[in-house]
């Protein structure tokens, strides 16, 4: 289809929003209940849900509390357990954008291929449905979204199953097979445990251990449900306490106390202690980095599902994939049936980064790669009438994102409110402001346990933490509760597009 054809059969929407998963999600209602309906959500799939929806992997469940893991907007009185299971998490979202008359907004099994912006008409949105141009874009393409395979030789030779943890295959039976986990990160710590009793033989691959933490989860009991469900400010209580709890204990450890850490860790540890008791094993176990540089893993069942006879904890490196199993540098060869690669996700390097341009050529993925400053993880300069959600350094390693999220929500609502109705307003942030909340983050990071030396996937290729917010979340919360005009140069694509004619400064 060509671009024009495309572009003619697609009404032009006020705002496209990329992606209908939790962020997606949320910027539709909060559009909806600020009393704008004129835009569309494009998602690829034809189920919204984003990450939530794609790990359907047996074991997968939220390590955030449910009560704290839910929009403040749309509490949910019917979690059936404190940590809630996938398929809760995906029913509830599916439900709120129902609830919230979010559905006919989505346009099903629209995959962006590109997003470019042009001073003369905005942004052109290229879809493989066509093209559709609109004045505000938001991506909601959250970090968790494209799967990350390790490109280990000799994959293609591999005589059994290939499968990675976020694209799980249901109709797959590892019952009786002899099966590989490479990785021991959060996906991994739940597969592990779930399907070790039924396989034949399971062989996990660590590369780095992770540390592991006691699992609070539990059932929450029908008189709890019932008292939530009668009296909702019993359940806002719950959630404030959950999240001031993380607030003080977890961020003041990870950012300003390092004795708090320390006590932290010496705690932690005793999990360890307690459940394995083979020194060996115990010994490949344990993280020689700081507690909380890496995302910890709550499990109760991990170690457990390693100390059983059917496992192998294996520590070499991996050299190689031959047709028959998994060979490390040591030579030996692991034989398998399956391999389940829990590796993770391309974040700092999330391919769409290269497909959203702004002016002068500037891709988003430069946002990640250091060369491009952003304002509150959610407005860059050279990317005029644009928001991203989940954007860098506005991920948390101690709570809900969806906190984060709606923070950023807030300002996104309260920037289209100021700038009004006019379809030929432009926005753009000035460089001047995003070098210097850059800065300061950047500056702020370096003091924190998650630039301390341990490799993990809130840094990106250069070493640089563009993931992770160095600070209390409600500190990110009072930033961004007002967008203020001055921050952005503001004017009439019709006038002539950078003239600041509502506020802002010169470039
Ligand atoms: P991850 O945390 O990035 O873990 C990937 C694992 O694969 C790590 O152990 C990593 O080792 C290993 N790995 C990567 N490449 C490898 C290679 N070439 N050879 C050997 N090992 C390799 O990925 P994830 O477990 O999918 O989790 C990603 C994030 O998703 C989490 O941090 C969390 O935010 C979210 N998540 C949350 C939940 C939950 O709420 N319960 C569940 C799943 C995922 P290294 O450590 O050495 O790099």
């Amino acid at each position: 289809m060509t671009d024009d054809a495309g572009a003619s059969a697609q009404a032009k929407p006020r705002i496209i929003i990329i992606g209908a998963g939790f962020a997606g999600i949320g910027a539709a209602i909060r559009l909806l209940q600020s009393g704008e309906d004129d835009f569309v959500i494009l998602e690829r799939g034809d189920e919204l849900g984003g990450t939530w929806r794609d790990n359907v992997y047996p074991g997968c469940r939220c390590d955030v509390p449910s009560h704290l893991y839910s929009y403040s907007f749309a509490p949910n009185p019917d979690w059936q357990r404190t940590y809630a299971s996938q398929e809760e998490i995906w029913a509830y979202l599916r439900s709120t954008a129902d609830r919230f008359g979010v559905l006919p907004h989505i346009r099903w099994s629209h995959r962006v291929i590109d997003a470019i912006w042009d001073d003369a008409e905005g942004w052109k949105v290229q879809t493989d449905h066509g093209a559709i141009r609109c004045q505000y874009l938001v991506a909601a393409t959250g970090s968790l979204a494209e799967p990350s395979t390790p490109g280990i030789p000799g994959a293609a030779s591999f005589a059994g199953t290939l499968m990675h943890s976020a694209r799980w295959d249901r109709s797959h039976d590892f019952a009786g097979q002899r099966v590989a986990v490479i990785g021991t990160g959060a996906s991994s710590v739940q597969i592990v445990p779930s399907i070790q009793p039924t396989v034949e033989h399971l062989t996990v691959f660590q590369r780095t251990p992770g540390w592991v933490l006691p699992h609070p989860d539990r059932p929450i009991k029908p008189w709890e449900r019932r008292l939530f469900r009668l009296f909702p400010p019993a359940q806002r209580l719950i959630r404030s306490i959950t999240y001031w709890q993380r607030e003080i204990v977890l961020v003041s450890a990870f950012t300003k106390f390092d004795g708090l850490r320390m006590v932290l860790e010496r705690r932690v540890k005793r999990h360890l202690t307690n459940q394995v008791s083979d020194p060996e094993l115990r010994e490949k176990l344990a993280p020689d980095y700081q507690l909380g540089c890496k995302r910890a893993l709550p499990s109760n069942d991990f170690y457990p599902a390693l100390t059983q006879p059917n496992v192998d904890l294996v520590t070499v490196p991996i050299d190689r994939i031959e047709s028959g199993g998994i060979v490390t540098v040591d030579g030996e060869l692991h034989p398998v049936d399956a391999i389940v690669f829990a590796t993770g996700f391309f974040v700092t390097d999330n391919p769409i980064g290269d497909h959203v341009s702004g002016r002068e050529g500037h891709r988003l993925s430069e946002a990640f790669t250091g060369e491009l400053s952003s304002y509150l993880g959610t407005t860059f300069p050279d990317f005029p009438n644009f928001f991203m959600l989940t954007g860098p350094n506005t991920g948390t390693g101690h709570t809900s994102q969806i906190f984060m999220i709606e923070c950023q929500l807030n300002y996104v609502i309260d920037a289209l409110e100021a700038l009004g109705n006019r379809s030929d307003t432009v926005a753009e942030v000035l460089p001047s402001v995003a070098d210097a909340f850059t800065e300061d983050v950047q500056q702020r990071v370096k003091q924190t346990v998650w630039a301390s030396g341990c490799a993990s996937w809130y840094l990106n290729k250069f070493g640089r933490n563009v993931t992770i917010w160095p600070d209390y979340t409600f500190a990110y919360r009072r930033q961004t509760r007002h967008f203020d005009p001055s921050d952005y140069v503001i004017g009439h694509r019709s006038v002539e597009a950078r003239s600041p004619v509502v506020a802002g400064g010169t470039e």
